[in-house]
């Protein structure tokens, strides 16, 4: 059995995640970090820790859906003394903590996916091919999630984004707006735009445009459970927990 450590286990998707360990046949939770006195009951046999060597050294695998301060703080204690593989969910990492991630992957295996729905993972290819087929098209991007979203836009938005603008061999920092207000012009043709939405409970909705004069194209996505974002970070575990030293992301777990 994967003894698995939840990092962020009070939060909405790791409590997903312990429901999910609790059927799961292959893997089982090991270990929950948690900050301070835990509000729900958990499995008997399970640790609960607010000390971060001891839940490292408790677990196989790592899943981590917490907040970028929080992945730095799990990163920075297994590169100095537990590595293991993680797999890393949080969104809304700066350039220090991605920087952080690369790093550590010398040391261990780690899987970073913005979105952990295979259903993404074939929006994200339909993306490129279509970014590539419809050169002259104007891409805009929309998602849509809920009030409590801290992150904007959302990093699976931005990974769309990426994926167009390499499709064009376009550098998406060169090209990227995320806003349009006032007397703002015409549209630029490289403009790559990605809108943000917030409210109600929307678990989490993207949609890739592609717009000529006559036609255009929408690919959209819908998340309508977060238990897809559990489950999917629970399987790309087994195979990441398999794997050397190194950074991975979900296409490579993932055959489609
Ligand atoms: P949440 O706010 O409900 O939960 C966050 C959890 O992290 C809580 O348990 C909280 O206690 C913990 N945490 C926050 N800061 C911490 C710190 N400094 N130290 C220790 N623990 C800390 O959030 P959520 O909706 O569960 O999402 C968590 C993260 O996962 C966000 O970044 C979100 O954008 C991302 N997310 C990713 C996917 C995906 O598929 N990759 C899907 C949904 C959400």
């Amino acid at each position: 059995m994967l003894g698995i450590g939840i990092f962020g286990a009070t939060g909405r998707i790791g409590k997903l995640l312990i429901e999910a360990l609790q059927k799961d046949k292959e893997a089982n939770l090991s270990c929950i970090y948690v900050r301070n006195e835990l509000q729900y009951s958990i499995p008997q046999g399970v640790l609960v820790t607010n000390d971060i060597n001891v839940f490292l050294e408790s677990s196989d695998l790592i899943i981590d859906f917490s907040s970028p301060e929080a992945t730095k703080l799990l990163l920075d204690t297994a590169i100095d003394r537990c590595p293991k593989p993680i797999v890393i969910g949080t969104t809304g990492l700066n350039k220090m903590q991605n920087d952080l991630m690369i790093s550590a992957s010398q040391k261990m295996p780690i899987l970073y996916a913005s979105n952990m729905s295979k259903g993404v993972v074939v929006l994200n290819k339909l993306s490129k091919i279509v970014s590539s087929a419809l050169k002259n098209s104007d891409i805009e991007i929309v998602e849509v999630h809920h009030r409590d979203k801290k992150d904007s836009p959302s990093g699976t938005a931005l990974m769309l984004a990426k994926t167009c603008a390499e499709a064009r061999n376009l550098n998406i920092d060169n090209v990227r707006i995320s806003g349009r207000d006032g007397m703002i012009g015409k549209r630029s043709d490289d403009e790559i735009a990605v809108m943000s939405l917030r409210g109600g409970d929307v678990v989490g909705r993207h949609s890739v445009g592609f717009y000529l004069d006559g036609e255009y194209i929408e690919l959209i996505h819908n998340a309508t459970s977060r238990m897809t974002f559990a489950n999917g970070a629970i399987d790309v575990g087994k195979w990441l927990s398999k794997q050397q030293n190194g950074l991975y992301s979900i296409e490579d777990a993932l055959t489609i």
